[in-house]
């Protein structure tokens, strides 16, 4: 019988790290033995630039604008680190069309070419946004992606968005068989953070499945073009994606997310102390 492939999505607030995130852990599951496919969601195109060294990417769309219909797989997917496979779905030009497109035509031309190879053991899905819709809701909508990881901090636009994405996950959760896995809280260093994010990811029925630290040596590693445990495999920040990759691969929680209410998560921001500045800004 075919191996199941983990076909994961990862969405969070643009900015917050998920690209940066998802490569880093990719390579914590490359030297655990596994085959990963990373497709960039993102009109950015920038979900696979660590993995891929110096290599320029192609995006999909603008191989299909170029060479028309006539493509195959070794136009669109390039080998990266450690074997790993790397897609970037691209976008329209700004102002012209859904920025999601990219990634419905894309995900149809994997699949009729037969990317999704047995051999692989995780497909992650690199996509952008604060909500859940259009073309970024493909991955989920369609029931490729069955388990999500949102991308948070401690910051209050962060998990805002985050509790966003849980309105959309539940919406699809309930109609075909998406499950969240969890909260990666990748860290900006605000006062208690831990324990915000970890209230937050309670609240909504889920668990933080690791902190990541804020560390520069992600900076070190991106200049080079590199994801830490590639650039500097002995850095205690290697380390915590490593533990990230070994906590996913052992995830055995997942769950349909329950939202919070605007105002239930005005109040736990407020119970950490990241609601002073609006109560100053607003008149209750
Ligand atoms: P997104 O994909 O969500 O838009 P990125 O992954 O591109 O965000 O992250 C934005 C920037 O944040 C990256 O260029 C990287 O330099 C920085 N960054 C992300 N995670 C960390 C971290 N844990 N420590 C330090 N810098 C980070
Ligand atoms: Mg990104």
């Amino acid at each position: 019988m075919a191996k199941e492939i983990r076909q994961i999505a990862i969405y969070g607030k643009g900015g917050i790290g998920k690209s940066t995130t998802t490569q880093n852990l990719t390579a914590g599951l490359v030297e655990r033995g596994n085959k990963v496919m990373v497709i960039g969601c993102d009109p950015k195109a920038d979900s696979t630039r660590l993995l891929l060294g110096g290599l320029a990417q192609k995006t999909v769309l603008d191989t299909l604008r170029e060479n028309g219909d006539d493509i195959e797989l070794e136009d669109i997917i390039k080998e990266g680190y450690g074997g790993t496979l790397c897609v970037e779905s691209g976008g329209p030009e700004p102002g012209v069309g859904c920025a999601g497109r990219g990634i419905i035509t894309s995900i149809g031309l994997l699949e009729s070419l037969g990317a999704y190879t047995d051999d692989l053991d995780y497909v992650f899905y690199d996509v952008l946004g604060d909500v859940v819709c259009g073309g970024f809701a493909m991955p989920i909508r369609e029931g490729k992606a069955k388990e999500i990881y949102i991308v948070a901090s401690g910051e209050m636009m962060a998990l805002y968005a985050a509790n966003n994405i849980s309105k959309g996950i539940a919406r699809y959760a309930t109609q075909g068989g998406v499950r969240l896995g969890g909260i990666i809280c990748n860290s900006r260093n605000v006062d208690r953070e831990r324990e915000l994010v970890e209230a937050f990811a309670k609240e909504l029925g889920t668990q933080l499945i690791h902190f990541v630290p804020r560390d520069n040596e992600v900076q070190r590693a991106e200049i080079h073009r590199k994801t830490v445990i590639d650039h500097n495999p002995k850095a205690k920040q290697a380390d915590e994606y490593r533990e990230l990759a070994r906590r996913i691969e052992e995830n055995k929680q997942f769950v349909i997310p329950k939202p919070l209410s605007a105002e239930r998560l005005e109040e736990i921001l407020f119970e950490y102390g990241l609601m002073d500045n609006i109560k100053d800004n607003y008149v209750i």
